[in-house]
């Protein structure tokens, strides 16, 4: 049955390329949602939390009203005291001693303020904490209330983020919808982002250039969910600076398992791929905040440096390390004098570790054997 497509590239090569437009489409979806929904999961963690701790304050004040004391143990008295001074910090003083319990907390407060006192080196930076959780508090109970889950990425249809208009069949085209409608919204003309044709455009030309390179066959289909997931995760670190481990995991464990069947570099370099490609960020990471007491990258950079290392073999490493460097420092200087920011502005490092791990996985031999004769010439 696939006969004749393989001996018809270009065919093959042309089909692959209108999927990956299909692809791109649903990729545009991953790349809005996923971190919204990651941010409402987190919100959601925060005030559960925060309910667990009330509940915790709120039995020890009903054991104290019964004239029982709980049994407590040093750590927690000090865990106590920790949490009284961050309660101070958004609790009216008026409304803390209400109880038998709060009076208590008054005490505890006088002395931990009176410890404070005693340490004045510690007070400035004790009164920043303090004053750097309440806003998180506030953020907190303000979000309680309403705060609806956001779409699912498969469920819920297409629909304008302006006016709410659902996509018609014949809007959600990619690449040409958006041309049909110049850029523009159907139900009230505000302009869809370029993100939309521009990522289907660029899925679709990775997909043909896999197919392109391996043919038809395993490797090929690896290659495009490779593909896939380095253009969702890259979309979301520009976005947001964030590379959500629910794509850079499994995007190690599908690249292990795939160099177990043979379809891509054999098991031993995927193997150590992996875990050069996690180290190797991992101690810059350490030294750097060791150095300057700063945090140089995410943690998600160590995670995707392990999958492409997984995908592309152990040598891939120091090329994909190289490329990614060289690319993120020439186009990250371009963007920030573009926007006229300061060096201090992060810079999500995924999409070039992504672009370059791609690229060395389609091109890593004649990435090899060029850098063999440039050692050759010189
Ligand atoms: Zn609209």
């Amino acid at each position: 049955m696939f006969q004749p497509l393989i001996e018809i590239p270009a065919l093959a090569v042309a089909i692959a390329g209108v999927f990956g437009l299909l692809v791109g489409s649903f990729l545009n979806v991953v790349i809005l949602r996923l971190p919204a929904r990651m941010e409402w999961q987190w919100r959601r963690e925060c005030r559960e939390m925060l309910a667990e701790y009330e509940a915790s304050r709120d039995g020890d004040a009903a054991c104290a009203g019964a004239g029982e004391q709980p049994i407590r143990t040093a750590a927690a008295e000090a865990l106590d005291a920790e949490q009284l001074r961050s309660v101070e910090a958004w609790e009216p003083a008026d409304e803390r001693a209400q109880s038998a319990c709060d009076a208590a907390d008054g005490r505890a407060l006088a002395e931990v303020a009176a410890s404070e006192a005693a340490a004045p080196g510690d007070d400035g930076e004790g009164r920043l904490a303090l004053g750097e959780r309440s806003p998180a508090r506030v953020e907190c109970s303000a979000v309680e209330d309403d705060d609806p889950a956001p779409p699912g990425i498969v469920v819920e249809s297409s629909h304008c983020p302006k006016c709410g208009f659902k996509l018609k069949p014949w809007h959600n085209i990619p690449v040409l919808s958006w041309l049909a409608l110049r850029g523009r919204c159907a139900g009230c003309g505000s302009a869809i982002s370029l993100q939309y044709p521009l990522v289907e455009l660029l899925t679709g030309l990775a997909f043909a250039a896999v197919v392109w390179q391996f043919g038809i066959g395993w490797t090929a289909l690896a290659g495009l969910v490779f593909t896939g997931l380095l253009i969702a995760m890259s979309g979301i670190d520009a976005r947001t600076t964030l590379l959500p481990d629910s794509l850079t995991l499994p995007l190690l464990w599908i690249g292990l398992i795939a160099s177990t069947f043979g379809w891509t570099v054999p098991m031993e370099q995927a193997l150590w791929g992996a875990a050069v490609g996690y180290l190797s960020l991992w101690s810059v990471f350490w030294a750097f905040k060791l150095l300057t007491g700063k945090d140089g990258m995410g943690q998600g950079d160590f995670k995707l440096l392990a999958a492409l290392g997984a995908w592309c073999g152990l040598e891939s490493i120091l090329p994909i390390v190289l490329i990614s460097a060289s690319l993120g420092a020439i186009i990250g200087s371009l963007w920030l004098a573009a926007r006229g920011r300061d060096h201090a502005t992060p810079i999500p490092f995924g999409p070039f570790l992504a672009l370059a791990g791609w690229v060395y996985f389609l091109f890593g031999a004649e990435i090899q054997s060029v850098y063999l004769g440039l050692v050759q010439i010189g």
